[in-house]
This record gives structure tokens, C-alpha cells and sequence, in this order.
């Protein structure tokens, strides 16, 4: 489905098929910044969001908390689940609701717009546990992403930046869609912010890890980075890393989603067609070829290789991070250490957001200014 106004590119940057600095540096590159700075500040939203939640763990762990809760209670009452079951099967009755609700399962994508509004209203007007929705969302979405997503949820309904909450409205929504959905006396439009929850504890950043030159090196790839062409680039800074020859390579499954509930069809061919291009392009890079490895047969494969290091992506919070948390010890039993590699973007990036976003926006002329320069001399 075409949208206006958007690119649409976000499954491909979720999973850094196109990285943030290459997008950042092609519009800078062709359009003065004044043109393209909202653009530019619309990517950085991700990073932010990213940074954001690494930094806080426990609102991802909150937010699965309240979503096994909410499962439970789906469980134990019937007028719950049949209400949960009309919004995500779209028989809610509010046109504009249940044609976005169609979009989702049947796209994967949704306009910006499209989710805050179904949020709210999924929040505000049907009352439904958000931490419900934010699940529906992650397992449709082709860009699914745990930060994203949940701390656009969060937003939504008010829990992150405090007191502030996003409510539909009925005349608005018809105004952006052109006539298309007036949903006038069907929303609520008054409403307090969901009770705010406590604030969760900073916790620090890892440190960026560096691959050891001329040992034995595997590169696991994982959702989160899935262009490993561009990882390694020797760009100048304190932040480049030196080029790793890769004996062996293999493609981590996706284990979990981030949900205890099926991924939807749309989402889940996106992922594994990505992890296949992925497959294909980084055979070119490893000597040993590549694999697709289970979290349980990674220690297995980096011994047949007689590996030394496995080296990926920083795994992230809601994603890979749990994965990782095992694998490490795992991996240094067999003298095999794992290097969680950062990307100069992030690195440069998350420190920076550790608060709300206006304090990380005075950081992206910094951030953007390499990729600009890159591009421009290309
Ligand atoms: C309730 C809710 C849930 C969301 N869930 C997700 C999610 O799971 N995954 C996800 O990638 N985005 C999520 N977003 C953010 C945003 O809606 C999408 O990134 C955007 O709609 C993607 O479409 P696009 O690529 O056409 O965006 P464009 O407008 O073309 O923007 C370009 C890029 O900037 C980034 N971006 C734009 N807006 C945002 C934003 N508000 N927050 C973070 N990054 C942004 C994306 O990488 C996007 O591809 C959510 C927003 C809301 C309100």
C-alpha cells in the first residue's frame, strides 16, 4: 500500500539492511539541510529510541511483565478476550480503527500516524491493556522493534514522557485522511494519562569491543545488524576497527520475537527473506562459507571451526541481549570469546540518550556530519 510523505524504508533500517548514517548521508548529501532536517531527525528518533532503552533496561523488562500479566488475564476472562479479539481482528466498529488494524496484519507497515492513532484509541477508547497492544504491533510489524515500539506505546499513553499522552481526535483524523474516516462521537477524547509507573534505574552503556586481529574469527549475524559489509569500514576516528579475515560465518535464527505469541506472516517472511540476502552476501566474505545456527549450537559450531572469537552485533535489549547473556559464558568455558562490536553511529550516539529527546536533538549535526562529508566526496 502506498503512502505519501514517508519512505517506508523502516523493516530495511530496523535491520540494518540500510543503515541510519547511509540514509542520513543520501538526503544530506542532495538537499540542504534546512529541506531535510526533519527527515534526518525522523531517523534519529530510532537511534534515540535505542540508545534510550539500552540505557534503561527494566522498562523492556516492565513492559514483558505487564504483557504476561495481560496474557493471564486474557486467560481468566472471557469479556476481556472477546473485547481483544474484536480490536485485533478489526470488528471494533470504528471504521478508521479496523481498517488500520486490516492494514497491519495484512502490510506489516503502518503510516506514523496510523499507529499513534490506533494506540490511542486502542488505549483511551477500548481500554485495553496497552502493554496488549504494543505485543499485537511488535509481532505484525515488519519493522517490529522493541525499543520503538514499546516507547511509542509508553509515549502514547503517557508513561514516558510523564503526564503527557497522545488522545485521537476524531476531527483530526479526518482532516489527515482527507475524508476518508470521521469517527466523530465514537472516541473518547478526555482522558487522564495511563498512572505513572516508577522511573527505572539508568544503567551504563557497554563499552564499544573490538575484534583481536590474526586469531581465528567467526562473525554471527544477527537481526539487529544484517550488513556486515559496512561494520568494519576503517573510517578514521578513535572508533574504527581493524578488518577481520572471517574463517567460518553463521546466520543466528531468530529465537524470539520479543513475544511469547506467534509472529505475524508478514513480519516473519521479511525476517527470514533478510536473514537469506544476508546468508548470501556474507558467504563472500567468510572463507568457511555460511551457516544458520540455533542460540543453542553456536558454541558447537565456533568449536568445529576452532574458533577464537565469535564477533557480533551488540546485542541489543529486547532482542539479542538475553541470547548473549548466555552465550558468553558459554563461549569462554571453550577459551572462544565473544565481541559485541558497535557501530561508530551508536557508539557515538546512545550516550546521549539518557534523557528526552530535545537534549539528544542538539547532538545530530555532530552525529550527521561524517556521513554528509562521506557522501558529498562519493
Ligand atoms: C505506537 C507506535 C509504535 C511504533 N512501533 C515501531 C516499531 O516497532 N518499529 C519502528 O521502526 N518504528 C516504530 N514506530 C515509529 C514510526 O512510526 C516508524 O518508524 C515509521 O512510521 C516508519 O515508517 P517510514 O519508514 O515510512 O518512516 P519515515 O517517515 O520515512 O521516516 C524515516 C525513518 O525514520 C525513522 N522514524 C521515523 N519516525 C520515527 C519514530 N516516531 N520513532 C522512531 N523512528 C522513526 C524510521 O527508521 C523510518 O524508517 C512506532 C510509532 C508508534 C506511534
Amino acid at each position: 500500500m502506498a503512502h505519501d510523505n514517508v519512505s517506508m524504508l523502516s523493516p530495511w533500517i530496523r535491520h540494518r539492511l540500510v543503515t541510519e548514517p547511509e540514509v542520513a548521508g543520501a538526503v544530506l548529501g542532495r538537499h540542504a539541510s534546512s529541506a531535510c532536517g526533519k527527515f534526518v531527525q525522523e531517523v534519529c528518533w530510532r537511534t534515540y529510541w535505542i540508545g534510550w532503552l539500552e540505557q534503561h533496561p527494566g522498562a523492556w523488562s516492565r513492559y514483558r511483565e505487564g504483557l504476561d500479566q495481560g496474557l493471564v488475564q486474557l486467560d481468566r476472562d472471557a469479556l476481556l478476550l472477546d473485547r481483544y479479539l474484536t480490536a485485533v481482528d478489526g470488528r471494533t466498529g470504528i471504521a478508521c480503527f479496523d481498517a488500520w488494524a486490516a492494514e497491519l496484519v495484512a502490510t506489516g507497515y503502518l503510516h506514523n500516524h496510523a499507529r499513534m492513532w490506533l494506540a490511542s484509541i486502542w488505549i483511551f477508547t477500548l481500554r485495553l491493556p496497552w502493554e496488549l497492544g504494543a505485543d499485537w504491533f511488535l509481532r505484525h510489524l515488519a519493522d517490529g522493534d522493541p525499543a520503538s515500539n514499546t516507547l511509542s506505546w509508553r509515549w502514547v499513553g503517557g508513561l514516558q514522557t510523564r503526564g503527557k499522552h497522545y488522545l485521537a481526535r476524531a476531527a483530526n483524523i479526518a482532516e489527515y485522511t482527507e475524508g476518508r474516516f470521521d469517527p466523530r462521537g465514537e472516541l473518547v477524547e478526555q482522558s487522564a494519562p495511563l498512572a505513572a509507573d516508577a522511573p527505572f534505574v539508568r544503567e551504563p552503556l557497554a563499552l564499544p569491543a573490538r575484534p583481536l586481529s590474526g586469531e581465528r574469527s567467526g562473525l554471527l549475524l544477527t537481526l539487529d545488524d544484517l550488513h556486515p559489509e559496512s561494520a568494519f569500514e576503517s573510517s578514521p576516528g578513535p572508533l574504527s576497527m581493524q578488518p577481520v579475515q572471517w574463517t567460518a560465518c553463521a546466520v543466528l535464527e531468530p529465537a524470539d520475537i520479543g513475544s511469547p505469541l506467534a509472529a505475524g506472516a508478514v513480519a516473519s517472511q521479511f525476517r527470514t527473506a533478510a536473514l537469506e540476502d544476508a546468508a548470501r552476501r556474507a558467504a563472500v566474505l567468510s572463507q568457511g562459507g555460511v551457516e544458520t545456527a540455533s542460540p543453542a549450537s553456536i558454541v558447537d559450531w565456533a568449536r568445529a571451526h576452532s574458533l577464537r572469537q565469535v564477533v557480533a552485533p551488540h546485542g541489543r535489549v529486547g532482542s539479542t541481549r538475553p541470547v548473549f547473556d548466555l552465550l558468553g559464558p558459554a563461549l569462554e568455558a571453550h577459551g572462544i570469546t565473544l565481541v559485541q562490536w558497535q557501530r561508530k553511529w551508536d557508539a557515538m550516539a546512545w550516550p546521549h540518550a539518557a534523557r528526552g529527546f530535545f537534549a539528544f536533538r542538539d547532538h545530530i549535526g555532530a552525529l550527521t556530519a561524517d556521513c554528509a562529508a562521506m557522501n558529498r566526496s562519493a
